[in-house]
């Protein structure tokens, strides 16, 4: 940058000033001077600007050292009169520490807060008190910290109970309030209060300082100098990528500085960009502000000079100093809040720590939260300054509102924020209610930014623009001042709290005022609406209150004075409102059955109609208080009652409800969606206690206080309904009314809406104060209408009951009287499932149901009682009483006008056709006969206490209809209608209804005949009670043995019919029997006692064994697998892998040049190939893709949507299965051998095979020699002739089929291509290489799978699987045809030479850098094209054999060396079996030693060398088996089908190998001796043993995911101390761990991004690519959450293996209960890892989910 050129070299020239220097002594100068203040500016003004701010960057290192010399030293020693660490240390040990701990949260720590004990939610606890409280045993929940805020643990306030941790807890000898500053010595007192109040007031005009050129008095410096900072600020409102933009053209900055740039200016809210003199720095704020302006407002931009920087950066540095000073001592904490708090010259408001408040929204980022943080450790960890700040605080709220309001920083940075700090402490709250009017002062504030109002006062959200938008969200968090003001309610009332929370409450029913009656809405007719009106504000404001207004009410419910103000003030305003209500609005007078009332003409579907009436239904709230608290019985006298006019309170609420219902029938379709929304919300559980649930108790407290016929008039009038049921034939109805379906229809609707309304007010008694119900009757009831639907989990429950302020349901508390848990299995979640005695309280027409919910519970009730072989009748369960307040209410179920109604519809019933009656029409009214019923036989038990039997509803329904005269009876109509063939479904009601009318009549008669007595009316109630018991348990038996009866004749019946047919019976069992079926495929066919999978006497198929038949899944057809016949494919997908690794800082090959023909015995990348099995014509298939590429280019072309699979790279997903597949195997038919009888032995074999590699080897330098036209040097290889039958230059014939040939072609490219990650090119030598590799390391992985299964080595593996395994080794053995034969063979060659040691042949490894399996399958897979030249006899079989016993001997020798560890502890075990191994381990170790000398360690123990061996090598004789079972389709014998003993006898024999391995050796001993001595004399193995790095082991263990803590808090407490890798201390947003290595990473994060070929990506992608060849497995900590990545292009999230107590996961941390680790779970992902399905189950996720498709993974 151009800025370096000024950058001063300073420090050398100041050096020798600064080392004369003496803290001591300058502090005891000051001690003398009279001016203190000018003293320590004049010190400040000269130092600071000659260590801050000499050059661009402003916090260089010398800084740290020179500024606490220089600066706070002599502040020190002035402070402590001697030397600091002295002085400090004292006061430390005389400080009585404060028992609260106030741990200051970083982001993203976990924070706990006990659900039982707290008093509030924003009461936490830090992980190190947590674990040391009481509350760890209680129910909690636990979040992550967003920063700020601090530890609560000591706070008494805080807590219900256990306020201290173990380490907090205070001694009791001294728990008495003491000054701290009791024992500091006056003069420390004064020095202290001299430093502080000097070293606040320079910070204070330090940081408030706004000129940008000149310094405060007293500062100025000796010399300036022309250097200035240009100083960008954050904002809110540029994005980061302008900013980046900008800058690059501002100050000519690279991409990586701006973004360096943007990164610290959002973190620390400024960042100097530039460094220079004026003009320079100029010239780039012009810039900035030009390129910014054009959209928005430009960014901030200052050019400030370096001495008010210097100043401004030492002015933070010296807040965070006293925020360490006074950690040493109470007692300096305390001076310290005097001295901020102490008012300044300028009268009220001017204290320091004011002046830092009020200039909040002016400060940068880092600036604020310096500050705030010293508040925080200095002014609310000490009781009485918190208060005082509280105060403070209280009296700047409105202005420190209007701030913010303005502030473009979010709240977290605001000084507001502090409110959560002050206003949940309850006695703090009260304070500020009582002496700053607080309340008051937070609605006044909230008013005062809610400006618009339409004509009628009501808030006016209509016009919004997206800066109001804005603000109205910021207002929002005056809501949440409001609710911690509100959140603990006093136990205590003062006189003076009663006052100011009355004026608080009438400044709140002015807010409400407001409300009342905003966003009215009419019906639309004919046109549609044109725009949707606004709707979201009002309704946002609505919920935001909800809590509020609950909690006004539990406020008033704890006072009755105050619920009888609040109560009086709630109507006036209510009637304020409405005084008018008639207004405009004609008088009617409606009358029906002999009864007539006096109303007004008003249609909801005409007019005006609102759905916020907060007025009204805080006053139904206050109205049940009255009840509950018995207010209404107490104090009648100081009541407003008779003002109450029921009409008047009714009409509104009704109107609401009347809207919904029409809304139901669809007659307000052309309104649009915004009304469907806003109807929707009014039963939204989030709302509806504030809503719908209080309408409902309005309609209940008027209608209690009103003639139940009058109520039900009012209510058919509002509902329009009138006019059907007062017309004296309303019951002819389909007489009248057959012009229009449509309006037939609606009224259909309408009427069942008003019946189940009807059956509402009834019958909803569960709220206390309208019935009597104990607190968590309604809880109960809510769960088990829920649990009525179906089972759920536990969070699906919390979502579907409303939450209190604490975000409690009290759910807890009854679900265990209710219901019973069901823990979940490896998926899914655990259920509660509703105990069926519960199930006696389910209504239908529970208030809280949708009609969905009501249909799929009435569907699921009937069902539980068919299957428990009861009748399916659901008749209305018996309520909780009413209070004496909503007595009445019953009467409406007796009244005249309901009984006409039902009657009505019962009439119309009687008519099977005509729609002019629905089915649920019916069965609402049946349901309320039903009510009545059950009314009746509970008033009937009760009589005797109360004497009061005039509910009489059978008497009513017997009697005949009055108007029209002698219409029949309710019971009449009834009796007539239980035969009508139409109502085969209510039958069964209809019935229970007639026993229920019997049964009373009964007990009425039994009543009537007893003579009622006092003495005997208890008893006689008894005996009612006891007969009805004992009835009900004589019937309840007679249907048990019913069932009984019948149970046992069935089974009669089956035994019969089984014993009958037993044959068949038979029969059947043995077809589903799936062993008798498939050991007869598995059992050998030739029945030869020892099966050979390997050499001359292996097994061969017959004729009809290698017939192999296949169906085309795409074109159905049958098809024989013929070398020469046409291609069938197996879909296929490649890909590398790493799972098998044993060294993940391998560092990735270079894909040009890396020679991958050796493996390493590290495993660190291989090629895996899995299939899904399914088969296709290869025709079929290429057909098949070329519709996918044409398909998905289309679609490019129409618009950029991404798949899940990438067709460029060849990707596409099976045409049957879905899965996803890069590539196709063939499939080929078993080769045939004949086995000729005379074989070589080993020797001789070996022999003739040097023979003929030398006449290779020379030939091949000849052609080599002759292609480069060069002179031919070599002699030596010139006379080498092959040996007899050996043709040179012969070229075999291909046997396959063209279609075939293309297709080994097809996947050996796709094999090379993904697995070295080039471009394909079918002609490169490493073609084959890599399909022999991936056949190897595909065997291998599954035998580690199998191992870790614990699963046989045969006969368990999927079908898949094992026709993968099988296609991929034919296709290793046969890919060398369509490859040159000279490069195979040149592979051959180096392939034995690195077995059998041969001079010629160059860079070949030592044996301890070589895979064996994978050099053993590549010697095997290559050895036909040298093979094929062959015609002396020789067979093929032979020389598997051969390699085998050289490899197997070789990779003892590599376990000898390597894998013997050192210390034997073991004891010896062995029997006398095994003592010939013993001893020929022995020798054979120590001729090792002979050879090595003293790289290998003396071991005497046979045993323990031979135990190294069998364990070491076991999994390579696995793998060989498999591999030899799929190439030469060997059966394997039944032992290896089963687990235990006899495994390695087995195995061996399989393989053709003796089961002592030793003999290989010792059989053959002339030969192998040099073979070994070639070994052992290569220079890397005495290197590899004698290196510092470990050598691979054997057995490899198989790779695990890593270790995750059992509680995750662990682990966030893990990653919250993660800082981001890249960008100096930051804490990382998004920590994210990787699950295969245990790293933590930084994702989702422009500071971690790097640049992968050519791509920029997140830290994850990056990782994977190191880590897992592209696959990743990650742990997203904060979200608790996996993620799987594949590529860049492909992820999905998967469920965490952590479950809460209730097993569920919580992604995203939502509910915050304690979440353990779910082994199981996690073993689950452990396996999709080990069998290489990550990027199989991303394909389904993506394809189930195609939001994820479009997610930029790579970014993560
Ligand atoms: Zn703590
Ligand atoms: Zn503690
Ligand atoms: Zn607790
Ligand atoms: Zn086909
Ligand atoms: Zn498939
Ligand atoms: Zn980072
Ligand atoms: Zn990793």
């Amino acid at each position: 940058m151009a800025a370096v050129e000024t950058d001063r070299d300073a420090p050398s020239a100041l050096c020798s000033e600064f080392l004369n220097f003496s803290a001591k002594d300058t502090a005891a100068k000051w001690l003398q001077v009279s001016n203190l203040p000018k003293e320590v500016y004049q010190h400040l003004a000269c130092y600071v600007p000659k260590i801050y701010c000499l050059g661009p960057n402003l916090n260089p290192q010398n800084e740290d050292l020179l500024a606490p010399l220089l600066l706070q030293s002599p502040l020190e020693w002035y402070l402590c009169g001697e030397e600091p660490s002295v002085g400090l240390a004292k006061l430390e040990q005389n400080n009585q520490p404060s028992q609260l701990c106030g741990h200051v949260f970083k982001v993203g720590e976990p924070t706990y807060s006990c659900r039982e004990c707290a008093a509030d939610p924003t009461c936490v606890l830090c992980m190190q008190c947590f674990l040391g409280s009481v509350h760890k045993e209680h129910r909690y929940r636990m979040t992550t910290s967003g920063g700020g805020g601090f530890c609560d643990c000591g706070d008494t306030e805080a807590w219900k109970k256990g306020p201290y941790c173990q380490k907090h807890e205070p001694n009791i000898s001294d728990s008495s309030q003491k000054d701290p500053l009791a024992n500091l010595s006056d003069e420390m007192i004064a020095r202290t209060y001299n430093v502080f109040s000097i070293i606040l007031k320079y910070a204070v005009d330090m940081l408030t300082w706004e000129k940008e050129d000149e310094l405060p008095e007293g500062l100025e410096p000796p010399a300036r100098g022309d250097t200035y900072y240009c100083m960008l600020f954050n904002d809110e409102v540029h994005t980061y990528e302008q900013v980046i933009y900008t800058l690059q053209k501002a100050v000519n900055c690279t991409q990586k500085e701006a973004v360096s740039f943007a990164t610290t200016v959002d973190r620390d809210g400024r960042k100097s960009v530039r460094f220079g003199d004026f003009q320079f720095c100029e010239q780039a704020k012009s810039v900035i502000v030009r390129n910014t302006s054009r959209q928005t407002k430009p960014l901030r931009v200052q050019v400030m000079h370096s001495s008010v920087v210097a100043h401004q950066c030492f002015a933070l540095k010296a807040l965070t100093w006293l925020g360490q000073i006074i950690r040493y001592s109470d007692a300096l904490r305390r001076i310290l809040c005097q001295v901020g708090l102490q008012r300044g010259p300028e009268g009220e408001n001017s204290s320091l720590v004011d002046t830092l408040m009020l200039c909040d929204s002016k400060m940068w980022k880092g600036a604020r939260n310096v500050y705030h943080q010293l508040f925080m450790s200095s002014l609310l960890m000490d009781t009485k300054y918190k208060k005082l700040f509280a105060i403070q605080f209280a009296k700047n709220y409105r202005r420190l509102q209007t701030d913010f309001m303005e502030d473009d920083h979010e709240r977290v940075v605001s000084v507001t924020s502090l409110s959560v700090q002050l206003f949940t402490a309850p006695t703090v709250a009260r304070m500020l209610i009582t002496e700053e009017n607080l309340m008051t002062t937070i609605i006044r504030t909230f008013m005062d930014h809610l400006r618009h109002r339409d004509l009628h006062g009501h808030f006016q959200f209509e016009r919004y623009t997206a800066q109001q938008a804005f603000k109205f969200r910021r207002v929002q968090s005056l809501i949440g001042d409001l609710k911690y003001v509100l959140i603990s309610r006093p136990t205590e009332w003062t006189d003076q709290l009663r006052e100011k929370y009355l004026e608080g409450f009438s400044a709140f029913l002015e807010l409400l005022k407001c409300m009342q009656g905003m966003d009215p809405v009419v019906r639309q007719v004919g046109q549609h609406i044109e725009m949707e009106p606004e709707w979201e504000a009002a309704f946002t404001l609505q919920m935001k209150l909800t809590h509020i207004i609950s909690m006004m009410q539990e406020w008033c419910s704890s006072d009755e004075r105050v619920l009888i103000e609040a109560y009086k003030k709630c109507l006036s305003a209510l009637t304020h409102c409405h005084s008018g209500f008639t207004d405009g609005e004609q008088p009617i007078t409606l009358s029906m059955c002999g009864h007539s009332v006096d109303t007004i003409r008003y249609c909801v579907s005409q007019e005006k109609v609102s759905i916020h009436l907060p007025l009204s239904r805080l006053l139904a709230g206050l109205h049940a208080l009255l009840s509950k608290t018995e207010v209404a019985y107490r104090f009648p006298e100081l009541l407003p009652l008779s003002e109450l006019s029921p009409p008047m309170l009714i009409e509104h609420p009704l109107r609401c409800l009347v809207l919904c219902a029409q809304v139901h029938a669809g007659m307000w379709r052309r309104n649009g969606f915004s009304l469907v929304n806003q109807i929707y919300y009014y039963h939204n559980v989030k709302c509806r206690v504030e809503m719908f649930d209080k309408d409902l108790s309005m309609l209940q407290a008027g209608a209690s206080m009103m003639d139940p016929n009058h109520f039900l008039m009012i209510m058919l009038s509002r509902f329009e309904l009138y006019h059907i049921f007062s017309s004296a034939d309303c019951r002819k109805r389909y007489n009248r009314e057959n012009a229009n379906k449509d309006v037939v229809q609606q009224n259909n609707t309408l009427i069942e809406e008003m019946l189940h309304l009807v059956i509402m007010i009834v019958g909803e008694r569960y709220t206390a104060g309208v019935g009597q119900v104990e607190c968590f009757d309604e809880i109960r009831r809510e769960i088990v209408h829920q649990l009525c639907i179906r089972p759920m989990a536990h969070s699906e429950l919390v979502k579907a009951l409303p939450e209190n302020e604490n975000k409690e349901t009290g759910m807890e508390r009854v679900i265990d009287s209710v219901a019973l848990f069901k823990k979940p299995g490896v998926t899914g979640k655990g259920l509660y499932k509703l105990r069926p005695e519960s199930a006696k309280m389910f209504n239908l027409y529970f208030h809280h149901y949708s009609r969905a919910d009501q249909s799929k519970a009435e569907e699921a009730q009937r069902k539980i009682k068919r299957q428990n072989g009861e009748d399916s009748v659901l008749p209305p369960p018996v309520l909780p009483r009413f209070c004496p307040l909503f007595a009445s209410l019953v009467n409406i179920l007796q009244c005249d006008v309901l009984l006409g109604i039902l009657g009505a519809v019962l009439q119309w019933a009687m008519e099977p056709s005509g729609g002019h009656w629905s089915e649920s029409m019916l069965q609402r009214v049946l349901h309320l006969i039903g009510m009545g019923l059950v009314e009746e036989q509970q008033h009937l038990l009760s009589s005797a206490e109360d004497n009061d039997t005039n509910f009489n509803f059978t008497l009513k329904i017997s009697r005949p209809g009055e108007a029209p005269a002698n219409t029949p009876s309710i019971l009449a109509l009834l009796e007539t209608l239980q035969n009508a063939p139409h109502l085969e479904v209510h039958k069964d009601m209809i019935r229970w209804i007639l026993k229920t009318v019997a049964n009373i009549k009964t007990t009425r008669e039994c009543t009537a005949s007893a003579p009622p007595s006092d003495s005997s009316g208890h008893s006689q109630e008894e005996t009612v009670r006891d007969k009805d018991k004992a009835e009900r348990k004589r019937k309840a038996e007679m249907a048990r043995l019913r069932r009984e009866k019948i149970m046992a004749q069935m089974s009669e019946m089956q035994r019969h019919f089984i014993n009958e047919n037993k044959e068949l019976f038979q029969q059947s069992l043995e077809e589903l029997d799936p062993s008798t079926s498939s050991t007869l495929e598995h059992s050998p066919s030739s029945c030869d006692s020892t099966l050979f999978c390997v050499g001359p006497r292996r097994w061969r198929a017959g004729g009809s064994d290698r017939r192999q038949v296949v169906t085309c899944i795409l074109c159905q057809e049958e098809q024989e697998i013929r070398i020469d016949g046409k291609a069938m494919v197996l879909a296929a997908f490649v890909q590398r892998s790493t799972v098998m690794s044993k060294n993940r800082k391998r560092p990735p090959h270079n894909p040009d040049k890396y020679d991958p023909l050796f493996m390493h015995p590290d495993l660190s990348f291989g090629t895996h190939t899995g299939s899904c099995g399914h088969i296709m014509h290869s025709h079929c298939w290429q057909r098949y893709f070329e519709a996918v590429q044409a398909k998905e280019q289309r679609r490019q072309q129409r618009l950029r949507v991404h798949t899940s699979y990438d067709v460029e790279n060849g990707e596409f997903l099976c045409p049957l299965c879905e899965c996803l597949s890069n590539t196709v195997i063939p499939l080929l038919p078993l080769t045939k051998t004949s086995c000729s009888s005379e074989q070589p032995d080993l020797s001789q074999w070996l022999n003739i095979t040097s023979l003929q590699m030398k006449a290779l080897l020379s030939a091949h330098r000849k052609a080599k020699a002759a292609d480069a036209d060069g002179v031919d040097d070599m002699d030596g290889v010139n006379d080498c002739p092959p040996p007899d039958g050996f043709k040179l230059d012969y070229t075999p014939k291909n046997p396959y089929s063209s279609t075939i040939k293309e297709m080994l072609t097809t996947f050996g490219t796709a094999t090379y291509k993904v697995g070295l990650k080039v471009h394909p090119n079918e002609q490169d030598p490493r073609v084959p290489i890599m399909c022999w590799g991936s056949c190897a390391y595909t065997i291998q992985s599954i035998e580690r799978l199998l191992v870790d299964e614990e699963k046989p080595l045969f006969g368990s593996l999927p079908c898949r699987q094992d026709d993968c395994l099988s296609s991929l080794t034919r296709f290793g053995s046969a890919c060398w045809t369509v490859s040159s034969h000279a490069t195979v063979q040149n592979h051959f060659i180096r392939l034995l030479a690195a077995l059998v040691p041969d001079p010629r042949v160059e860079n070949t490894p030592c044996i301890l850098d070589i895979d064996m399996f994978h050099l053993l399958v590549s010697l095997v897979l290559s050895h036909p094209a040298v093979f094929s030249l062959d015609s002396s006899g020789l067979s093929a079989d032979t020389a598997q054999l051969y390699f085998l016993h050289l490899v197997t001997v070789a990779h003892i020798v590599q376990i000898l060396l390597s894998s013997v560890p050192e210390e034997v502890q073991m004891e010896q075990e062995s029997g006398g079996a095994e003592r010939e191994e013993e001893e020929k381990v022995c020798m054979f170790y120590n001729t090792l030693r002979t050879h090595l000398g003293s790289g290998l360690r003396e071991v005497d123990s046979g045993w323990h060398l031979w135990c190294c061996v069998k364990a070491g090598i076991l999994p390579y004789l696995r793998a060989a088996a498999l591999f030899f079972h799929y190439l030469n389709g060997a059966p394997a014998p039944p032992e290896l089908h089963t687990l235990g003993v006899g495994e390695w006898e087995a195995l061996c024999g399989y393989l053709c190998l003796p089961s002592n391995l030793l003999q290989l050796f010792y059989n053959n001993r002339e030969l192998m001796e040099p073979v070994l001595h070639g070994w052992c004399s290569h220079p890397g193995v005495l290197q590899g043993l004698q290196s510092s790095v470990a050598l691979i082991r054997f057995p490899r263990e198989s790779n695990h995911l890593i270790e995750l803590p059992g509680d995750y808090s662990a682990l966030i407490n893990q990653a919250s101390s993660f800082t981001c890798p890249k960008s100096g201390g930051d804490k990382s947003r998004a920590p994210t761990l990787c699950l295969v290595c245990g790293a933590m990473l930084c994702s989702q994060s422009y500071c971690c991004q790097s640049e992968l070929e050519g791509v920029d990506v997140g830290a994850c992608t990056a990782h994977t690519f190191a880590c897992g060849a592209g696959v990743g497995i990650f742990l997203r900590v904060r979200e608790s959450q996996v993620l799987f990545l594949a590529g860049k292009t492909k992820g999905c999230f998967y469920a965490p293996p952590y479950l809460d107590d209730y097993g569920e996961t919580d992604q995203g941390l939502r509910r915050g209960n304690p979440l353990h680790l779910c082994q199981e779970r996690y073993r689950k992902i452990q396996k999709l890892w080990r069998q290489h399905s990550i990027t199989e189950e991303i394909g389904h996720a993506q394809e189930a989910n195609q939001t994820l498709v479009g997610i930029d993974w790579q970014h993560l």
